[in-house]
C-alpha cells in the first residue's frame, strides 16, 4: 500500500477534467460532461452552502 502524495506523480496520465466554457475554471469533467465547479451543463450555478460565495 503506497497511497498520498507518492501517487501524485502518476496523474498526469488521464484527462480528466479540462477547462470549463462556463465558469472558465479546469474543473469540467470530460467522462462526466459536467463541470465540478459551476454544474455545466445545469443551467443553475451549482452552489452549496458549505462552499463559500466569493
Ligand atoms: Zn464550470
Amino acid at each position: 500500500m503506497s497511497n498520498g502524495t507518492a501517487v501524485m506523480g502518476k496523474m498526469s496520465n488521464k484527462k480528466v477534467h479540462i477547462r470549463c466554457r462556463r465558469c472558465g475554471h479546469h474543473a469540467y469533467h470530460v467522462r462526466e460532461k459536467r463541470c465540478a465547479h459551476c454544474g455545466f451543463p445545469a443551467p443553475k450555478l451549482r452552489s452549496y452552502r458549505w462552499a463559500k460565495a466569493k
